[in-house]
C-alpha cells in the first residue's frame, strides 16, 4: 500500500445540493519518499485536494489514507507551506521557524528541556536555505524570497513525514523562483520527506518532481487526472 492514498474522493463546499463540487472521483497515490507535483488549471481543485489529504477539510465520499490510517482530522505529521509565507510579524526568523515545535507533540512537551537542541536544528535548516545570519531579523526585514525560504524551514522543523507545498514559489519573480528550486532540492535531498507540490509552473514540476500528476477540469469539476512519470535518474 502507498504512503498516501486518496481514493475516489468527492468534496463539496457547502450544502448537499447547493454547494460547489470541488472534487469528484479524484484519486492520488504517492509512495513514501516520493516527490510528486500536482498541476492543472486554476480552479480544478488542487488546493482542495491538499486540504483533503492533510485533514483540513472532510471529504463527502471516498477515502483518504496517510501512513496507513484514515485521515479524520488535521495531521501533525504534515508540514505545509503556501504561496504567502505567512510569517508572524512580531517574531524573529528563528522564532517563526520554531513555532510548530510549540504546537505539535511530542516536541511541545520536550521543547523546554531541549531548547538548545531544537534551536540548533532550526539554525541548521536556516543555513541550508541560505539564511545564516538572518536568525534575529523580523519578517519585514527580509525580502519575499527570504521569507519563503524561512517558511520552508518552518514547514520542516518538526520533521514531518509528508511535506505539502501549495504554490510556495508562485508569488516570486522568475529568478528568485528558480533559485529556490535549488534550495528545495537541497532540502529534499537532506531530509527526504515525501513531498506533494502544487504548482502552475510545468517547468517547476519537471525540475523538482519524480512524477507529475496532471488534473484537468470541466467547468467547476475535477473529472480526470493522469500521472506523467518522468522516470528521471536521481542522485
Ligand atoms: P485550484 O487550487 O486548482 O485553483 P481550488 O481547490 O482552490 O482549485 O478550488 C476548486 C473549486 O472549489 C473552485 O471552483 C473554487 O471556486 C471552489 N472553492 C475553493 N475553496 C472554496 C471554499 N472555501 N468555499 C467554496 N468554494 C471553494
Ligand atoms: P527577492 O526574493 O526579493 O528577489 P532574494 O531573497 O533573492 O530577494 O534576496 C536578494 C538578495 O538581497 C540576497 O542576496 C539577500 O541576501 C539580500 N537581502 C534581501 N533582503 C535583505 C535584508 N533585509 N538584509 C540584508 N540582505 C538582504
Amino acid at each position: 500500500s502507498h504512503f498516501v492514498e486518496l481514493d475516489n474522493i468527492t468534496l463539496r463546499y457547502g450544502g448537499e445540493d447547493t454547494g460547489t463540487v470541488a472534487l469528484e472521483g479524484a484519486t492520488l497515490r504517492v509512495a513514501r519518499g516520493e516527490f510528486v507535483a500536482v498541476v492543472g488549471p486554476s480552479g480544478c481543485g488542487k488546493s482542495t485536494l491538499m486540504k483533503a489529504l492533510s485533514g483540513l477539510w472532510p471529504v463527502n465520499a471516498g477515502t483518504v489514507i496517510v501512513a496507513g490510517r484514515e485521515v479524520a482530522r488535521p495531521l501533525e505529521i504534515v508540514g505545509m507551506a503556501f504561496q504567502n509565507a505567512t510569517l508572524l510579524p512580531w517574531r524573529t526568523t528563528l522564532d517563526n521557524v520554531m513555532l510548530p515545535l510549540e504546537i505539535v507533540q511530542p516536541h511541545r512537551g520536550r521543547l523546554r528541556r531541549h531548547r538548545a537542541e531544537y534551536e540548533a536544528r532550526a539554525r541548521d535548516l536556516l543555513k541550508l536555505v541560505g539564511l545564516a545570519g538572518f536568525e534575529q531579523k523580523f519578517p519585514w526585514q527580509l525580502s519575499g524570497g527570504m521569507q519563503q525560504r524561512a517558511s520552508l524551514c518552518r514547514a520542516l522543523i518538526h520533521e514531518p513525514e509528508l511535506l505539502i507545498l501549495d504554490e510556495p514559489f508562485g508569488a516570486l519573480d522568475m529568478f528568485t523562483r528558480e533559485e529556490l528550486w535549488g534550495v528545495m532540492q537541497d532540502l529534499w535531498m537532506t531530509k527526504r520527506p515525501t513531498v506533494i507540490l502544487v504548482t502552475h509552473d510545468l517547468r517547476e514540476a519537471v525540475y523538482l518532481a519524480d512524477r507529475v500528476h496532471v488534473m484537468s477540469a470541466r467547468p467547476g469539476r475535477m473529472v480526470h487526472a493522469r500521472t506523467v512519470d518522468l522516470a528521471r535518474p536521481r542522485t
